[in-house]
């Protein structure tokens, strides 16, 4: 770099440095944050998952429930269902898009959801995953102003994500974070076949 080019970089990046450390300097506020992801791109729920183990890693207590179960055991419940700070629960009878059974599936969404106000209501647990939970909700297995009104009286310092490709109107409403993954391209549609470690 020339002496110029190398001055204009430093007066940049301290210009930058300044912006940076103003807007560190206003976020003053420590509470928990309840976090959607959303979107029909491919990284929803491995966010939530890489979120856990940040989360673990500083010896956080969590739960995570699934309410869409696959066939397969997952990479991420075969990993974290024995970590001894983690209560890993896969939606009991298990919606899947094989089962069909209106009465069914309800009764497991009514179920998971019991247990999931639980966790909301235990301070112990400072980080929850309700990963797929928004299918519960547009299916109508589940009513939105009951999740809405359970997840905003959770404890102050308890963060929660919740995934799946749409949110409701209610969600949104008291949501800290929203991020939408977008599906720019997926391999599945060029016929590569879903593998575990990448898809579950
Ligand atoms: P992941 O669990 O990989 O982070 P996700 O939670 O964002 O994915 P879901 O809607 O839960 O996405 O879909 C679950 C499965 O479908 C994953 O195996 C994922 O790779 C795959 N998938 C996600 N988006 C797409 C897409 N746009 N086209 C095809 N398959 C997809
Ligand atoms: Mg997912």
């Amino acid at each position: 770099m020339s002496d110029a080019a190398d001055t204009k970089y430093r007066e940049r990046m301290a210009t930058k440095k300044q912006v940076v450390d103003e807007r560190i300097a206003r976020a003053t506020i420590e509470r928990g944050v309840l976090i959607l992801m959303k979107g029909n791109g491919k990284g929803k729920s491995s966010s939530a998952f890489g979120t856990l183990a940040r989360a673990l890693g500083h010896g956080h207590r969590a739960a995570v429930i699934q309410f869409i179960k696959g066939r397969k055991a997952t990479g991420e419940y075969l990993f974290f269902k024995d970590h001894p700070q983690v209560n890993f629960h896969v939606m009991g009878h298990g919606f899947t898009w094989e089962t069909q059974d209106a009465t069914k599936d309800r009764d497991a969404a009514l179920a998971a959801w019991a247990q999931a106000e639980v966790y909301l209501q235990d301070p112990n647990y400072h980080f929850l995953v309700f990963d797929e939970l928004s299918y519960m909700l547009k299916y109508g297995h589940l009513e939105p102003e009951r999740v809405a009104k359970a997840l905003a009286a959770r404890p102050a310092h308890q963060n929660v994500i919740v995934t799946g490709r749409t949110m409701a109107r209610e969600l949104q409403d008291i949501a800290d974070t929203i991020s939408i993954v977008n599906d720019e391209r997926h391999a599945f549609r060029q016929g590569v076949k879903a593998q575990p470690g990448i898809e579950y």
